[in-house]
């Protein structure tokens, strides 16, 4: 007979102050939120309970995964840069483009609410799939201007500037 129990693994609760804005969408998405749903005057705290629900539901890392690629998305989507893979995938993620929509906007509205703490920044954009501008290599060849009164340029690879980190930071 086993010495001791293993407890069932209970969910850790997520602050909603510990969530960025793309990953309130995230887990609004994924909470119990009508998508039909209007808000109940200021500061509503169902929209503030269903955003702590998703996030404990999916869980934290999974959470900021999933707004990383819906950054991705969304970079790639304002330039009319979407791969039918990408958009597959990000499909599968968010079958309802009016959820997604309702969800984008109850979202930003809570940042009005309930700020996020310092700590908690928006994760780099991810793109989920081969990267169409770079074929996945992360580097792009290019002619970089060095001083352009001077006309001075220079070519060579640089980080991919769609799919690689802004700032060259991880
Ligand atoms: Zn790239």
């Amino acid at each position: 007979m086993p010495a001791t129990l293993v407890a069932p693994h209970a969910p850790t609760t997520v602050l909603v102050e510990e969530l960025s804005a793309a990953d309130r969408v995230v887990a609004l998405y994924a909470s119990d939120m009508p998508s039909r749903y209007r808000l109940q005057g200021p500061a509503d705290p169902n929209v503030l309970g269903w955003i702590a629900q998703g996030a404990t539901r999916l869980g934290r890392e999974e959470t900021w995964r999933r707004a990383s690629y819906l950054l991705g998305h969304r970079k790639l989507s304002m330039r009319a840069m979407t791969t039918p893979e990408i958009d597959r995938r990000h499909k599968e993620r968010f079958p309802s483009t009016r959820r997604l929509d309702l969800m984008e906007s109850m979202a930003a509205t809570s940042l009005l609410w309930v700020r996020p703490v310092p700590a908690t920044r928006n994760h780099p954009a991810v793109i989920d799939g081969p990267c169409p501008k770079c074929d996945g290599a992360g580097k792009l060849w290019a002619i970089w201007v060095i001083d352009a009164d001077a006309d001075w340029t220079e070519e060579g690879y640089g980080p991919c500037w769609v799919c690689q980190p802004e700032g060259g930071a991880a």
